[in-house]
């Protein structure tokens, strides 16, 4: 999954945090359970990561999570 821009779909550049050079913003990515809406916690195993819902107690695949930008303000 390529990671994008909510407001313009440029594909994001990492800087040390994701950043839109188009918009001039910075943002933070979170990943929601598909099934409760619930943020997830991420796992990273052998280089590889997955990510674990808490409400749901179980594994969820990386392909099958929701992921959100929002922008952040707060960036150095
Ligand atoms: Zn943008
Ligand atoms: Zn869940």
């Amino acid at each position: 999954m390529e990671d994008r821009c909510p407001q313009c779909a440029e594909l994001l550049q990492w800087d040390g945090g994701y950043v839109c050079h188009s918009c001039e913003q910075h943002y933070h990515k979170q990943v929601y359970c598909p099934s409760c809406h619930r943020p997830l916690e991420k796992l990273q195993a052998c280089g590889s990561v997955s990510y674990f819902c808490n409400t749901c107690n179980e594994l969820k695949s990386k392909s099958a999570v929701n992921t959100v930008f929002t922008a952040s303000d707060h960036e150095a």
